[in-house]
């Protein structure tokens, strides 16, 4: 079997040409139509919805996020009323609500109620919202969970001060966001968290400790993030995180720190959802990062994919607000997915997603080379009537998603910095 150190760079080098392909081309009027037409009268699709405002921002990040301003958030609300309301118009209907951003926190009272509107709108089985430790307040639980908030996501990203500092997020304690967690455990379906590892300051035995501590919080479910780069970072500080990331890129050194949180969490009994998700429930729900299928995404940045066209609403909070005024969609670029292309990204998530469901004759004569090499490899095995990743394959279903996602990162850097 080939050594991992030689299929690790193959695969990388494999992901990136994938994200490179996918060049987006300014929207066209072509691309409102076909989403209002909604020919295929959808089945219930996830939706996510992008709150794009922080109360600070942290150096590492590339989303798409400003700085918060009570007046800009207030107006955006209304916005994504508006681009809401065009879907249940058009005759679509979500089951799922995935709220993140930016904080989707910042203002609890505005959430909550866009909530309320979206479930006057759709049967939402599921109500997932994103958060960080210093937004975890009394006040904000009982406002979200009235709204019918059923998984809480905190990003806790480290409990260990030190390396908080580096990350360029000393706003809380680690200790502070532990409570925090506790605060909110047993008051949601899910609790979860994330935490991000990779930078050169942590050691095995902080990633460990911060393992012992999610552990002791209570908290359902852990999302493990390797630290990625963002390769058109603007500012000093952003640069020297750009540096700090890609001086932590080693495949010896993420295969190391993917091991040990990986062993640490199966060893305590944790089953794995996703290739970066660790829950003690089956039933627990990733996030919709896994998800393979269709879905469309509202607010400033979301991405959509419906039928065979993703599409990309414009980065900018002005342009978003401008388009929406005038009854447009927001839509800023798209790309039209051809077979090969829509079932190479759904390969990607179902790797992700750690089980690949069985292909028609057709898509399979499509995928057979793929599939084959995944297979040889020792990344994936045949079982009940699909593909699963084996033991062997779950770094490596990482290390595709974490370059594909880097890329992914510079494409969204670009058009923050241009406005797209
Ligand atoms: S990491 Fe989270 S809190 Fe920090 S800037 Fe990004 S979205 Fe905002």
């Amino acid at each position: 079997m080939m050594r991992e150190y030689l299929l690790a760079p193959i695969l990388q080098h494999y992901a990136r040409r994938q994200a490179k392909n996918l060049t987006f081309s300014e929207c066209d009027d072509s691309v409102e139509k076909t989403i209002s037409s909604n020919e295929s009268k959808h089945a219930a699709l996830p939706l996510y919805v992008h709150i794009p405002f922080c109360k600070s921002l942290c150096p590492f990040c590339s989303f798409n996020r400003y700085l918060f301003k009570e007046a800009e958030v207030k107006t955006y609300y209304s916005h994504l009323n508006a681009e809401l309301g065009f879907y249940a118009e058009k005759g679509y209907r979500f089951d799922s609500i995935h709220v993140g951003g930016g904080t989707p926190t910042v203002r609890t009272d505005m959430l909550a109620s866009f909530i309320d509107k979206a479930k006057s709108l759709f049967d939402l089985a599921i109500i997932d919202v994103e958060s960080t430790p210093n937004e975890i307040t009394d006040e904000n639980i009982r406002t979200l969970k009235s709204a019918g908030v059923n998984r809480l996501s905190i990003g806790v990203e480290s409990f260990d001060d030190a390396i908080l500092k580096d990350m360029g997020r000393p706003r809380y304690k680690g200790v502070d966001a532990l409570e925090k967690i506790k605060m909110a455990k047993g008051k949601f379906n899910t609790v979860g968290m994330d935490l991000i590892y990779g930078f050169p300051s942590q050691s095995a035995e902080s990633i460990s400790n911060d393992l012992g501590l999610f552990k002791s919080s209570g908290a359902d479910q852990i999302t493990l993030y390797p630290l990625m780069p963002g390769p058109n970072k603007n500012t000093a500080i952003e640069r020297r995180f750009q540096k700090t990331a890609l001086k932590s890129r080693s495949v010896k050194k993420r295969k190391f720190f993917y091991d040990l949180v990986r062993k640490n969490l199966l060893d305590s009994g944790y089953l794995q959802l996703s290739a970066w998700c660790f829950s003690k429930n089956r039933d627990d729900v990733e996030e919709y990062i896994n998800h393979s299928g269709e879905y469309v995404g509202i607010g400033s940045s979301s991405i959509s994919l419906l039928n065979d066209i993703a599409y990309i609403n414009t980065f900018s909070i002005r342009k978003y607000g401008e388009r929406l005024s005038k009854n447009r969609l927001p839509t800023a670029r798209y790309k039209r997915l051809d077979r090969k292309e829509y079932l190479l990204y759904n390969l990607l998530s179902s790797l992700f997603g750690m089980r690949i469901s069985d292909y028609s004759r057709k898509d399979y004569r499509i995928m057979k080379n793929e599939l084959l090499l995944l297979d040889l490899a020792g990344i994936i095995e045949k079982k009940d009537g699909g593909f699963r990743v084996t033991d062997r394959g779950a770094f490596y279903a990482s290390i595709l998603m974490e370059e594909f996602l880097s890329a992914l990162n510079g494409v969204r850097e670009t058009c923050i910095a241009q406005q797209v």
